[in-house]
């Protein structure tokens, strides 16, 4: 099978890669290396196992030739800082829109028919019923980086009804784990590199979500693929609890040794304008179809921090 990873030397991106290259799939890899690290798929290249193309989605005419004769493709492609957005206001639309909508008419114009989508829970907005089911609605996001999830979403919806495309929509929790490169953990132990005696919270550490770890997301993608077949499948990917942004600040201070730092709330029911405080997904789809999660949010935390600990601090 000839599988094109968009996003794919990013930090889920090279996990789903480690996966399909071990099941014998022929890949290729989309990337314009913005927030990606060659290094991460670097032994797939030299190996011949993945075909590496420096493309920038947003360029339709770079992006058109990587998929011929491509089988399906793997959308993973964004801008991961959710919190850009209060700044610049056209990263979202150009990084996710824009982009999703180059990877569509591409798709069509090759006549590729099978799509996999990283959305995310931003995409329900506040206030939605914790946990979340997939069928909630209406879905209203409060940060442009949610729009654009649901721009991507209403966008693969269109060429499904349109075009024929079949199509896989996976609404993530937090994604942690093994070469993460932003993220609250990723965050905290920076800040304990650069200062061991004080750790700074964004909020006030009560905002609670949901951990799943990155290999049990790229499991849960491929499971849900083996095992459903309409045309539009959607599904929530997340884990069986949440953790709390407080519990999280003890857990990397406690794993860097760090223990006289003093914890530090900057106060705020939330991180930055556009953030969810609360967020859980209900994974009874997921588990439905006989999928079984790992790690729970804690042990995904504890377990992050610790091998993140390892390629930050050394
Ligand atoms: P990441 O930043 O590590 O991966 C994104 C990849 O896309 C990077 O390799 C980057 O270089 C590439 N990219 C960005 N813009 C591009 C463009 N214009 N052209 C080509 N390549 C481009 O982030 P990640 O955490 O691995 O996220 C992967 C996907 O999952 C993203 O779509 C993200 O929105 C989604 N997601 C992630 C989480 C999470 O917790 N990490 C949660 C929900 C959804």
């Amino acid at each position: 099978m000839r599988t094109l990873v968009t996003g794919g030397a990013g930090f889920i991106g090279s996990h789903l890669v480690d996966r399909l290259v071990s099941r014998g799939d022929e890949v290729i890899v989309v990337d314009n290396l913005s927030s990606g690290v060659k290094e991460f798929i670097q032994g797939h290249i030299d190996s011949g196992a993945v075909d590496f193309r420096l493309v920038d989605m947003k360029n339709l005419d770079e992006l058109k030739p990587t998929l011929e004769g491509v089988d399906m493709v793997f959308h993973l492609a964004a801008n991961p800082d959710i919190r850009l957005g209060t700044r610049i206001t056209d990263t979202d639309l150009k990084e996710g829109t824009i982009a999703t909508y180059n990877l569509l008419e591409s798709m069509r114009l090759a006549g590729v028919e099978k799509i996999a989508f990283a959305s995310s829970s931003v995409v329900y907005g506040e206030n939605a019923p914790m946990p979340t089911p997939e069928n909630h609605g209406p879905c209203l996001p409060i940060s442009l980086y949610g729009a654009s999830k649901q721009g991507g979403e209403g966008l693969i919806g269109a060429w499904v009804g349109t075009f024929g495309l079949q199509a896989w929509v996976f609404r993530f929790a937090n994604i942690i784990g093994e070469r993460g490169t932003h993220g609250v953990i990723f965050d905290f132990i920076h800040k304990l590199k650069a200062d061991p005696s004080r750790l700074e919270v964004l909020g006030n550490g009560l905002q609670e979500k949901s951990y799943m770890e990155v290999k049990d997301c790229v499991d849960a993608i491929l499971h849900v693929i083996e095992n459903t077949n309409d045309s539009m499948n959607l599904y929530n990917l997340g884990s069986n609890d949440t953790c709390s942004v407080r519990r999280i600040a003890e857990i990397v201070v406690r794993e860097t040794g760090c223990h006289d730092a003093s914890i530090e709330y900057t106060g705020g029911d939330r991180g930055w304008a556009g953030d969810i405080p609360k967020a859980m997904l209900a994974i009874d789809r997921l588990k439905g179809l006989g999928f079984k999660v790992n790690y729970d949010s804690e042990e995904a935390v504890a377990f992050t921090a610790r091998v993140l600990i390892e390629e930050i601090m050394g």
